[in-house]
């Protein structure tokens, strides 16, 4: 039986990074992956979305040119054609990552991996007798897939997950329901009514994006209300029905019964771990839930096996994934870790974006720490006048006694990349002052945080 020094179950971002940075640390690798290389992100997540947001957005851009006499019309939009542009660029970052792996001299299986007693991983490739490998040291890296809720009715046929839209199951339909007004609700939300599809968002809590500031999910629903997405927020839903060619919700909100129908529903409630299949019988670590359970180190209960990724992250986002396998690696090289995994920007690509790191004052009193927000609205930002943007804005939170940075909102153009100016600065432990002695480039959308920060350094001189 062939063994390595590590053996990953699962090639997404946090499989094939262990891999690279195992192999960057000596060690030899072997990765097991039972559909493509790169996983979700590259697959069926982040990367096809962001794919399809960015033509969408240049979609409906193009239909604002009427002021200047260009005229476009399309009857329809080619969504399978966008499908397959997005398509495209996974299949180039999926090559990219595989060419990476060869580079590195990692072995890549292809199949099922089922964790057997004594570090052994089974490889089910369909093949009468499955091959089996051994690694000194195990990492689990399965993933999560989409949650469905137990709502009477989701198996009715007209009920898809975005697995399902981004892998091209349906292309077209007139309208959709979104059950869930989370980070996935709302992108893909974006992308619908960017190509001509009526969308209704149902949110159990009182708004949407509710893990984030409020005002950010108020703003949201405000944007998306004059762009033509409906949301309902407070909505329980109570069952769906196929009628007709037809998806029906039954829901209700504000002690109200109601009924909406649309030709699908996406559900997008969240992601669970994927444990099905993962471990042979009598293999059974101690659990958090639904997620594997792991101390500091990565370690599960089961001497050897480590688990990162969605498969055991509180957070689910590719870069925590990535920084844990980074770390992970480490562990097992008996290295220092080399990523701090305290501070997690997190980004939401809806038009404008949103950006958030550290705390805001209302979570910095929750652990006891003073805080001041600052913010400005990007009304009279050039930029922003020049590319039409929706009520966009800054919020900037300080400590009050040291006037140290703690935390950033960002809901305006270019978040997604301004955002790594605060993380910097929590990081670094800069003061207000320090951020605004530096000189910002005009005009630029960035320029705005000077704003913000000036308005927070009066509030803490109050
Ligand atoms: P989520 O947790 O972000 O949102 C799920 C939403 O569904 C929540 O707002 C919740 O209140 C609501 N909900 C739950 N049950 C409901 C019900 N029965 N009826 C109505 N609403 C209900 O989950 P998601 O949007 O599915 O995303 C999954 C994961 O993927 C998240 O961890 C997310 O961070 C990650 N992700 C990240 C990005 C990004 O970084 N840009 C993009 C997509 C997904």
């Amino acid at each position: 039986m062939k063994e390595y020094d590590v053996v990953i179950i699962g090639g997404g971002p946090a499989g094939y990074e262990a891999a690279v940075s195992s192999a960057h640390y000596g060690l030899s690798a072997a990765l097991v992956e039972k559909r493509d290389i790169g996983g979700t992100c590259v697959n069926r997540g982040c990367i096809p979305t962001k794919a399809l947001l960015y033509h969408s957005e240049r979609i409906a851009d193009a239909q604002k040119l009427d002021m200047f006499g260009v005229k476009t019309y399309a009857e329809k939009v080619d969504r399978a054609a966008l499908l397959a542009e997005s398509e495209q660029v996974a299949a180039g970052i999926r090559g990219n990552i595989e060419e990476l792996l060869k580079s590195l001299n990692i072995d890549i299986y292809r199949g099922g991996g089922c964790l057997q007693a004594d570090h052994v991983v089974q490889i089910d490739d369909g093949q009468e007798a499955p091959v089996q490998i051994r690694g000194k040291n195990i990492i689990l890296a399965a993933g999560a897939v989409p949650s469905l809720p137990p709502i009477p009715g989701i198996d009715c046929g007209r009920v898809l997950t975005s697995d399902d839209i981004l892998e091209g199951r349906v292309t077209d339909m007139d309208s959709l329901i979104i059950i869930g007004g989370g980070v996935i609700g709302v992108e893909l939300a974006g992308y619908f009514n960017s190509v001509g599809t009526g969308v209704t968002i149902l949110e159990g809590l009182d708004r949407l994006l509710p893990g984030m500031d409020k005002e950010i999910g108020k703003n949201v629903k405000t944007i998306f209300k004059k762009e033509g997405i409906e949301s309902v927020v407070k909505a329980v839903v109570t069952g769906i029905r196929e009628e007709d060619g037809q998806a029906v919700v039954t829901y209700s909100t504000k002690n109200k019964e109601l009924e909406i129908k649309a030709d699908y529903v996406l559900c997008a409630v969240g992601r669970r771990p994927l444990t099905e299949g993962l471990f042979a019988d009598g293999i059974s670590p101690e659990m958090d839930g639904r997620r594997v359970r792991v101390d500091r180190d990565f370690q599960t209960s089961l001497p050897g096996v480590y688990a990162i990724g969605d498969l055991a992250a509180k957070i689910q986002l590719e870069h925590v994934a990535a920084a844990q396998a980074r770390n992970c690696a480490a562990v097992i090289a008996g290295k220092e870790k080399p990523v701090d995994e305290s501070l997690v920007p997190s980004c939401v690509y809806t038009s404008p974006e949103i950006a958030c790191v550290g705390m805001d004052a209302e979570e910095a009193a929750a652990a006891g720490i003073e805080a001041v927000d600052g913010k400005a609205v990007l009304f009279s930002n050039g930029r922003t006048m020049i590319s039409h943007s929706p009520r966009s804005f800054i919020k900037i939170t300080a400590e009050k006694s040291s006037r140290r940075i703690l935390g950033a909102r960002l809901m305006c153009e270019r978040a997604s990349d301004i955002i790594s100016e605060f993380t910097e600065a929590v990081f670094a432990g800069r003061t207000v002052e320090q951020m605004l002695s530096m000189i910002r480039p005009h005009p630029t959308y960035e320029e705005a945080a000077a704003d913000a920060l000036r308005d927070l350094a009066a509030r803490l001189d109050k």
